[in-house]
């Protein structure tokens, strides 16, 4: 995915915010990237953008080679679907589903047969260590395998790309060490890109790069370097 000359503002109370300006950023295939930088620096909005949640106001974004104008929205809603996983701080499980009926329901979305699902459920919560409690709520889980089930939630559809924000703030060490090898091993072996915008020192050191926002600027990472 590559982003050239992204810019996005919004526009409050007559006065406009610069929450992007002239991004130039290049993911590639099976990294792991973070996105850091101060509350307010634009972290939420590059995501959204990476996501397809939002659109940019200036500038280009490619997705696996295929620019992606801001006007096609079915083009758009189709590509988040099919290759987009979320993975939120908060989990944004629903809460009186049990852990299988929330991994599959990417899958219903995308119109996937019954047995399929089925086989791709099962095989997501095996990944994720969670093989034999696919009967849990999320409220008869702990947070570490809340977030796990939201992980297997997000690779269920086999995604090229994961935009998780904050995965770990809400875990305790052991836990949060479970989660990012975890993604460490997605990136290596299914070449699953990760973008993931974090303030945990306990994520950091596990990603390929960083990428550091500054009023929206950003001031570090846009190169690989390899
Ligand atoms: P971060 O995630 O790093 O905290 P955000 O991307 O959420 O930063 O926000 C970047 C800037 O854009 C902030 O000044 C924020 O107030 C502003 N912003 C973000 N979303 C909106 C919105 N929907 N409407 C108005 N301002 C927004
Ligand atoms: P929509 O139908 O709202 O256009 P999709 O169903 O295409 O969105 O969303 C694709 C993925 O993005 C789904 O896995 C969905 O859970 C997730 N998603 C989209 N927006 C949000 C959001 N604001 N909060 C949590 N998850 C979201």
């Amino acid at each position: 995915m590559s982003l050239r000359g992204i810019s996005k503002s919004f526009t409050l109370g007559g006065n406009t915010i610069h929450a992007l300006r002239d991004v130039e950023l290049a993911v590639v295939r099976g990294e792991i990237a973070a996105v850091t930088g101060p509350s307010g620096s634009g972290k939420s909005t590059l995501l959204n953008l990476c996501g397809l949640l939002d659109r940019a106001d200036k500038g280009e974004l490619l997705y696996g080679g295929e620019p992606l104008p801001a006007a096609d929205d079915v083009r758009r809603t189709q590509l988040r679907r099919q290759t987009i996983g979320f993975v939120f701080q908060s989990f944004n499980l629903v809460p009186v589903m049990n852990a299988y009926d929330n991994v599959e329901f990417p899958l219903y979305l995308l119109g996937v047969d019954a047995a399929e699902r089925r086989r791709r459920v099962h095989e997501a919560l095996e990944r994720v260590g969670l093989g034999g409690l696919e009967e849990h709520r999320p409220d008869q889980l702990s947070g570490g395998q809340r977030q796990r089930v939201a992980i297997a939630r997000a690779i269920v559809k086999r995604p090229q790309l994961v935009i998780a924000d904050e995965p770990t703030a809400n875990l305790d060490a052991v836990t949060a060490a479970q989660i990012v090898s975890l993604m460490r091993e997605l990136a290596h072996q299914q070449g699953t890109t990760f973008l993931v915008a974090t303030h945990d020192d306990r994520m950091l050191g596990h990603c390929d790069r960083a990428l550091r926002l500054a009023d929206g600027v950003l001031v570090e990472g846009a190169r690989h370097v390899h």
